[in-house]
């Protein structure tokens, strides 16, 4: 492992500090996008968690929009945890009317759908190509995926409760999302996982 790739976390709203450093300690180096220019920087983008809602409409704002849909379809490994995994939904339900997302997975995911009552809990994820036990998901008004196209693989659903069996992990291709927030754990398994995918793009 000689290879620490540049990966750049979107700075608009979010756990962005908290992905820099478990970036880095799964041996990549960080930076966060605020502008079109870092996109050109980077080998690869994660977007951190927080309001779907409003980061799509600072990206838009900010014009970066665009850009992250081109780096999505160009290839560039990028991952999406909670209101990120709703930005790389081809389709999205109980969104904003006017909510853009950037796209690129195929799948519709749906919006806060553990419902009011579970605001926030924790579970225990396995995940396709994570050893070491079920993964801490930690899960935030996280949405779900509702239904996947037939290149989407499922990396991990819920194993118990009224959510069972709900898919909350995937990836298509060079994107990847969870529901739940791995940068909020001390584990860095998913992103060491990431960090592995960009580093074989590279
Ligand atoms: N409910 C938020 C949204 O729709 C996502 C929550 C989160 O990222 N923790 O954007």
């Amino acid at each position: 492992m000689t290879s620490a790739p540049m990966i750049g976390v979107l700075a608009i709203q979010g756990a962005v500090r908290e992905h820099i450093s478990l970036l880095e300690a799964a041996g990549a180096q960080a930076m966060p996008i605020r502008q079109t220019a870092d996109i050109a920087k980077v080998t690869g983008i994660v977007l951190p968690g927080g309001e779907s809602t409003t980061i799509s409409k600072l990206a838009v704002i900010d014009g970066l929009m665009e850009p992250l849909r081109a780096a999505a379809s160009e290839g560039v490994p990028i991952y999406g945890s909670c209101a990120g995994m709703i930005l790389l939904a081809d389709r999205i339900l109980d969104g904003r009317p006017d909510q853009e997302t950037i796209g690129g997975i195929d799948m519709t995911v749906r919006r806060n759908a553990f419902g009011r009552q579970v605001d926030s809990f924790e579970g225990g994820i396995d995940l396709v190509g994570i050893d070491g036990g079920p993964f801490p998901g930690i899960f935030i008004r996280a949405p779900w995926v509702e239904e996947i196209g037939p290149k989407v693989e499922v990396l991990g659903r819920v194993g118990a409760g009224t959510a069972n069996g709900r898919i909350v992990a995937v990836r298509d291709r060079n994107l990847i999302a969870t529901s739940f927030h791995p940068e909020l754990t001390g584990d860095t398994r998913v992103h060491q996982y990431f960090v592995e995918m960009v580093r074989q793009a590279a």
